[in-house]
């Protein structure tokens, strides 16, 4: 679906496809070959590769790694005294049963807040939910949980109802799901601070709104 909304504005996405040469003309990249066999001249090159982070304190600390990152165990403790949070954080997450290190600002926030509140008043596990929301055109997508694999996809909703919603279940201890809907100026539309669900619940006390006998249909995604 998300292919689809990039597609129709124009973007020539290319899946499955690598850099395969730098093609250079001095210090300047003026093409690119790709390993389907063709060349695309360049005006300008962007490169998003991601980040790796930054563990020399914790390796010199001895501590065990996981994931890219610090193991820490659910109540987010790497070691005795030590508690790791955010971007470093290899929390093995309660609900899902292994090791997750999500790079996002809010986990990092309240990972944070979940550590002072253990320091000063004692351990508990840390059960919060990751979750992104991102706004591609005019569509708002929110993704909540954590689907490492997903043995099935379901999809809801019609485009004239302004939302449709993605959910892939791989067993009920490892939700994980992906859900978009029409960016609107209400006070329905959730915001960056609220969980995703929030606006989306609000739509489903809608239903009078749906056409009389309507049902919910299967898009399949192109
Ligand atoms: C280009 C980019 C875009 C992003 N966009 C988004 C976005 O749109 N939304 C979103 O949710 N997240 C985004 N992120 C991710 C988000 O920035 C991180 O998840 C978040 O900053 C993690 O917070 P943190 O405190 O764990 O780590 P950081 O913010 O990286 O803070 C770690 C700090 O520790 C310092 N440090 C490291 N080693 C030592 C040491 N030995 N001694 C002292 N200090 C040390 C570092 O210098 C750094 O200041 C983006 C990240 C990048 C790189």
């Amino acid at each position: 679906m998300y292919a689809r909304i990039h597609r129709d504005r124009g973007v020539d996405l290319r899946l499955s496809t690598s850099v395969s040469e730098w093609i250079a003309d001095g210090d300047r990249v003026e093409a690119v070959a790709l390993s389907d066999g063709t060349r695309e001249e360049v005006d300008l090159v962007l490169v998003a590769v991601g980040i790796e982070p930054e563990l020399a304190l914790a390796g010199d600390l001895g501590l065990r790694m996981e994931a890219g990152g610090v193991a820490v165990d659910e109540t987010l403790r790497a070691d005795g005294g030590v508690y790791c949070a955010g971007d470093i954080a290899a929390h093995l997450h309660p609900v899902f049963g292994r090791h997750l290190r999500v790079e996002h600002w809010q986990v990092a926030r309240k990972q944070g807040q979940a550590i002072g509140q253990a320091i000063v008043g004692g351990s508990s596990a840390y059960e919060e939910l990751p979750w992104f929301w991102s706004d591609q055109y005019d569509v708002n997508l929110q993704y909540v949980g954590s689907a490492a694999g997903f043995d099935r996809t379901v999809w809801k909703g019609r485009p004239e109802w302004r939302a449709v919603l993605g959910l892939l279940p791989a067993g009920r201890a490892r939700p994980g799901g992906a859900g978009g809907q029409r960016r609107q100026d209400d006070p329905g539309q959730p915001r960056a601070d609220q969980p995703p669900g929030a606006g989306v619940a609000r739509r489903a006390g809608r239903r009078g709104e749906r056409p009389a006998g309507a049902r919910p249909v299967h898009l399949e995604p192109r």
